[in-house]
């Protein structure tokens, strides 16, 4: 069975008070991981500090970047091993705003996920379409695209211990959500893909992911949890949207 994932990527809000007092009411709050795992993304300059506050809970560390090179003269960049050092154990790779605002293309996606297995940490590989490419009925093709990138640098068995986020580009940040049948839609051709390496494999859905819809999406054959940005601010609401993960069948 694919392990329930909730996550929160706090992206580059907040500061160090901000993110240790958010860590601290997450952490106060959530105890039931035989359900679901929890995991935070905070701004790497904090992950130490939101580290030491979650220690002693069930809620474990990830980053939103790292650099595909393990070691060297790369100025401003953090390698896996340097991640995996302090303590992260998960870590967000090709996400949207990576691929169109920083350039990454599938080829550098691929070496960061490569980069990540090789240091022990989980990468949650995210996926999705542009509104034009959805418009233009090329969805599956562009996730498909996506994944075949990282299963040809880093292999199937690999890509299948991984995490797929399906993140679809115009839902992130939006307010738009993918419907819970148009998600469950492109989750099932992701299953398709990975075959039967792939039964096991967590696949999230991420895109404006909140209280109010929440439930539905995870509800979804194969949804097995969500990953949250703008609603993971507030702890409340996180902790609402992780509750609906652990109350599913
Ligand atoms: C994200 O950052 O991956 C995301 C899904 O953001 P939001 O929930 O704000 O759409």
């Amino acid at each position: 069975m694919a392990k329930p994932l909730i996550a929160g990527n706090w992206k580059m809000h907040g500061t160090a008070e901000s993110a240790i007092h958010l860590a601290s009411q997450l952490g106060q709050h959530w105890n039931d991981q035989s359900k679901a795992q929890m995991i935070v993304f905070p701004p790497a300059i904090y992950l130490t500090a939101v580290k030491a506050e979650l220690d002693g809970t069930n809620i474990v560390l990830g980053a939103q970047n790292l650099s595909q090179h393990s070691a060297g003269a790369f100025t401003g960049e953090i390698s896996a091993d340097m991640l995996a050092d302090i303590g992260c154990e998960y870590v967000l790779v090709g996400h949207s705003e990576r691929r169109a605002v920083f350039g990454e293309s599938n080829s550098t996606v691929a070496e960061k996920f490569s980069a990540a297995q090789r240091a022990g940490l989980t990468p949650i590989l995210c996926v999705g379409e542009s509104l034009q490419q959805r418009q233009q009925d090329q969805t599956i093709e562009v996730v498909a695209g996506q994944i075949a990138a990282v299963i040809d640098l880093a292999g199937l068995d690999n890509v299948c211990r991984a995490v797929i986020a399906y993140e679809p580009v115009w839902a992130i940040g939006t307010g738009e959500t993918a419907s819970p049948e148009q998600a469950q839609q492109v989750h099932s051709a992701i299953r398709a893909q990975l075959g039967d390496a792939g039964k096991d494999t967590t696949l999230l859905y991420g895109g404006s992911v909140k209280a109010e819809n929440a439930d539905k999406l995870f509800s979804q054959p194969d949804i097995n949890g969500g990953l949250v940005g703008g609603a993971s601010l507030e702890a409340n609401d996180f902790l609402n949207i992780a509750q609906q993960l652990t109350e599913q069948e």
